[in-house]
């Protein structure tokens, strides 16, 4: 589309979303229902795989099923029947299990990997949506009917509205709203993810070791495929300086951290060199006063990153995909009016989220001479506050709105830019 075709009158609006992962995909098939067209622009050059399970609670749950995914996502389930804690020599010390509470508990009975899941959404989605891999947005203005976009690989296109929906370091958010320090809270902790082969029996199972003193622990999880299994470590590290995107860098931080950790951490780092897949970053959450400026909207951690500590980053970016959708179509794609909408549903969930996941960080700090004591985390207060980050928002069913489940139109997946 030449720039000059693309000012001509048109009534489907045209949403530009940044990031194919959780929130980019669920906000793609959302918006195509609503009667939006939709470009999906992925930084990297296909699907990122990997990552921990990620959980749907709740109403997360609720939004998987209005999707019509709800066999689909069940289907690619990790189907873990439980976690155990051990000690340095691997001594079971204490067990949950996946059906306490009702399986929303610590183990949520909806357990799927973060790139099965992002599997799901896109597969869902590559009909009747446009996806760009391996280019991104380099500069975007803005004017009252509209947003002209200039891409990395040199295209010029032009949307009624832009969602960046790209992750904790969101380029978008930077762009527009300001410098990730303005935004960014470190939670002083970092997470590393990665795949190993399962030399560990590992079975429906999910082992722990936490060292209290050292702020450590590693964590190995059974996955679908039973010849592998999915490694975690977590250290305090509230000194974390490692470029987000240097992966030789993060390995070595990991390794000179994770020296001396008992049961089975020697194996597990013995992997790192031959792992296929490796994520590793800060703890931290995203805080902003406002997550939309005229006709560009953020959205999942981009806006308000809970950090993996409080569980929920998955099901918020969900939920956040069915409301933000919602509350635009009902405006009459009015950016102002429905992002406000938006804002004000999502935000006493979201705050919710964010004080579980801080609170859920407070305990894994090492005790220091003037560490403030914990809460106590049995009071009536918490599971209150649980309830809230479930289910603390009421899903409008947008009965007025236009839902189209119609049969999705031939794929138009471009190919990969520079
Ligand atoms: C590889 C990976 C592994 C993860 N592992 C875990 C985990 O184990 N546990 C956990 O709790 N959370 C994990 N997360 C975060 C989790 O996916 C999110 O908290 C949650 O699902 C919300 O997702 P999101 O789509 O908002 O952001 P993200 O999942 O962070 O996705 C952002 C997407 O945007 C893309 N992107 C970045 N910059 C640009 C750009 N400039 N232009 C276009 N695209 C861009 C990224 O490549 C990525 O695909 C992981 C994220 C990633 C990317």
């Amino acid at each position: 589309m030449s720039g000059d075709d693309s000012k001509q009158e048109h009534t489907v609006p045209r949403v530009l979303v940044a990031g194919a992962s959780v929130a980019g995909p669920a906000l793609a098939h959302w918006l195509r229902r609503r009667g939006a067209e939709v470009t999906v622009v992925e930084r990297a050059p296909e699907l990122r795989p990997g990552g921990q399970a990620v959980d749907a609670r709740g109403v997360a749950r609720e939004v998987i099923g209005r999707m019509g995914l709800d066999a689909a996502v069940r289907a690619a389930c990790t189907d873990t029947a439980g976690a155990h804690t051990v000690d340095a020599d691997g001594q079971v010390l204490e067990t949950f299990r996946a059906d306490d509470d009702g399986g929303d508990g610590f183990i949520a009975d909806i357990e799927i990997l973060r790139g099965d899941l992002s599997q799901v959404l896109y597969d869902d989605t590559r009909e009747g949506v446009e996806y760009i891999f391996g280019d991104r947005i380099a500069g975007l203005a803005q004017d009252a009917d509209g947003v002209d976009v200039v891409f990395a690989g040199g295209d010029r296109r032009r949307f009624d509205l832009v969602v960046g929906a790209d992750g904790l370091h969101s380029e978008l958010r930077a762009m527009v709203f300001g410098p990730h320090e303005r935004f960014l809270r470190h939670l002083g902790h970092v997470l590393a993810f990665y795949s190993v082969p399962n030399e560990f029996g590992l079975d429906r199972w999910l082992l722990e070791h936490q060292d209290q003193g050292s702020g450590r622990s590693v964590l190995l999880r059974p996955i679908q495929d039973a010849t592998r299994a999915m490694a975690m470590f977590y250290l305090a590290a509230a000194d974390f300086d490692v470029d987000h995107r240097d992966i030789a860098a993060q390995k070595a931080l990991l390794r000179e951290r994770m020296a001396g950790l008992g049961w089975s951490a020697p194996d597990v780092l013995a992997h790192l060199d031959d792992t296929p897949d490796f994520y590793l970053d800060q703890v931290a959450q995203v805080v902003m006063d406002r997550w939309s400026s005229g006709r560009v909207v953020l959205l999942g951690d981009a806006a308000f990153s809970s950090s993996p500590m409080s569980g929920q980053g998955t099901g918020l970016a969900l939920v956040g995909a069915y409301v933000l959708a919602g509350e635009l179509a009902a405006a009459g794609w009015d950016p102002g009016a429905g992002a406000a909408r938006y804002e004000s549903r999502m935000r006493p969930f979201v705050e919710a989220n964010q004080e579980i996941g801080r609170l859920n960080a407070r305990t894994r700090d090492v005790p220091g001479p003037d560490a403030e004591p914990l809460p106590d985390f049995t009071g009536e207060w918490f599971m209150e506050l649980v309830g809230r980050a479930i289910n603390g928002i009421e899903l409008p069913d947008y009965a007025g709105v236009p839902d189209s489940a119609a049969p999705a139109g031939p794929p138009v997946t471009s190919p990969a830019g520079p």
